[in-house]
């Protein structure tokens, strides 16, 4: 076992700290109040590689580790978490999917682009009534000649507004349940596809979260991925890999509640001491850390396992639901150690806090990342 990281993993942490920093941070309060995407940002991350950082050279990406692509995660996500959500959505939902299941055509017409963040994509399994149960789909994909005819709705799609490229899950044979479901790439601009108004949300605020709908909105053959009846084994697997990027996602938070936790409690004065002399803020400190670097070694596990091949959901899984828990209780410590000052904007951890809380919801609640991980301890032979 090897703690080291790699010297070009700690290039690409060094130079994601960096581009944060200087680009992401200066912005970060005021997108949250005005809730506004961050376009520019999202550009240059592409030209920087972030948008497509696991998929292949030949296909346009920058050929990295799932670990390069966590310690990126974190370190956008430390500065601002609606980056992270919109960049991990691209990666871990959208590129993976396609370089994994797609075909010459898809990768060639569709995977570059995203890849090297010439275009943004989006992921469109939840319906107003299939949520954790995605089961459910209502979203119908009838079969005409060339073309698949699709009708319904989708929710809660992140990058709604400013995706070019949709993967779209829909029901191509109701009579067999999840078996008959299936995924299609929508480009933005197809008659009959439209998208409803930004959610007006509690955190993540810069990121675009909307509905799409579609009526009688014709999608060509040859943008069917995988296969007809593979759109829920690709939207799971597509998950598994996509709940390592929110355990990263959560990462950042937690660490940058940490370090904000530490640098109040140096200035700050009470009773004629410092606050860091107090034990209650030394514990709280301690256990924030603790926690933290136990998340850490969860999600490089389950990132370590899924780059070399072997099977890693159950242990996303864990990464995702741990890492999602105490990022939550960091921002709210956090907020407790900078007292009165904590509940305001100007020192963001309220912020923090908001942004922590849609990581226990989204790519499978905690109470079905507990399902995913009871059942693959009760099914182990
Ligand atoms: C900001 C945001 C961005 C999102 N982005 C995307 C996206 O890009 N693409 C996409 O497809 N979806 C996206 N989602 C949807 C998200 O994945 C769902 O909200 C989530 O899966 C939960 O579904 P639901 O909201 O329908 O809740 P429900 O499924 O109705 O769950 C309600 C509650 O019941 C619990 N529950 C449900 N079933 C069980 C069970 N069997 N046992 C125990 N408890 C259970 C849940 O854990 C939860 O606490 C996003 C959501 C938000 C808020």
């Amino acid at each position: 076992m090897n703690f080291d990281l790699t010297e070009e993993q700690l290039m690409i942490q060094e130079s994601a700290r960096d581009f944060a920093q200087a680009e992401i941070a200066p912005t970060s309060v005021q997108r949250d109040i005005s809730a506004e995407f961050p376009y520019d940002i999202i550009k240059k991350l592409g030209e920087l590689g972030f948008m497509g950082m696991m998929v292949s050279p030949e296909n346009g990406g920058a050929g990295l580790d799932t670990i390069s692509y966590v310690l990126a995660m974190i370190e956008m996500s430390k500065v601002d978490a609606s980056v992270g959500v919109i960049m991990s959505v691209n990666n871990s939902l959208v590129c993976h999917g396609l370089e994994k299941y797609g075909t010459d055509y898809i990768k060639q017409t569709y995977l570059t682009p995203l890849a090297k963040g010439e275009k943004l994509g989006a992921f469109a399994l939840s319906e107003p009534e299939a949520g954790s149960d995605a089961t459910k789909q209502k979203t119908m994909a009838d079969k005409d000649g060339d073309y698949y005819i699709l009708n319904g709705m989708k929710n809660w799609i992140t990058n709604g507004i400013n995706a070019d490229y949709y993967l779209v899950m829909a029901t191509t044979d109701k009579a067999k349940g999840h078996h008959g479901i299936s995924t299609f790439l929508i480009e933005k601009g197809t008659p009959g596809f439209g998208h409803g108004k930004k959610e007006d949300k509690l955190g993540i605020r810069s990121s675009d979260t909307c509905s799409l709908t579609f009526e009688n909105c014709r999608v060509p053959k040859e943008n069917l991925i995988w296969d007809e009846g593979k759109g829920f084994s690709f939207a799971m697997n597509t998950l598994n890999g996509g709940r390592i990027g929110i355990a990263a996602q959560a990462l950042g938070i937690a660490e940058a509640s940490l370090q904000a936790s530490v640098k109040y409690s140096k200035e700050r004065k009470a009773f004629g001491n410092t606050i860091s002399n107090f034990q209650a803020i030394q514990f709280k400190i301690a256990d924030m850390a603790v926690k933290i670097d136990a998340a850490k070694l969860l999600t490089f596990k389950a990132a370590a396992l899924k780059d070399s091949e072997k099977k890693y959901y159950k242990e996303a899984a864990m990464a995702k639901l741990y890492s999602s828990k105490i990022a939550v209780e960091a921002a709210l410590e956090a907020i407790q150690i900078h007292g009165g000052y904590g509940y305001v904007r100007e020192y963001l951890v309220e912020r923090y806090l908001r942004d922590a809380k849609i990581t226990e919801i989204y790519e499978g609640t905690s109470e079905i990342q507990k399902m995913v991980i009871s059942r693959a301890l009760l099914d182990e032979k």
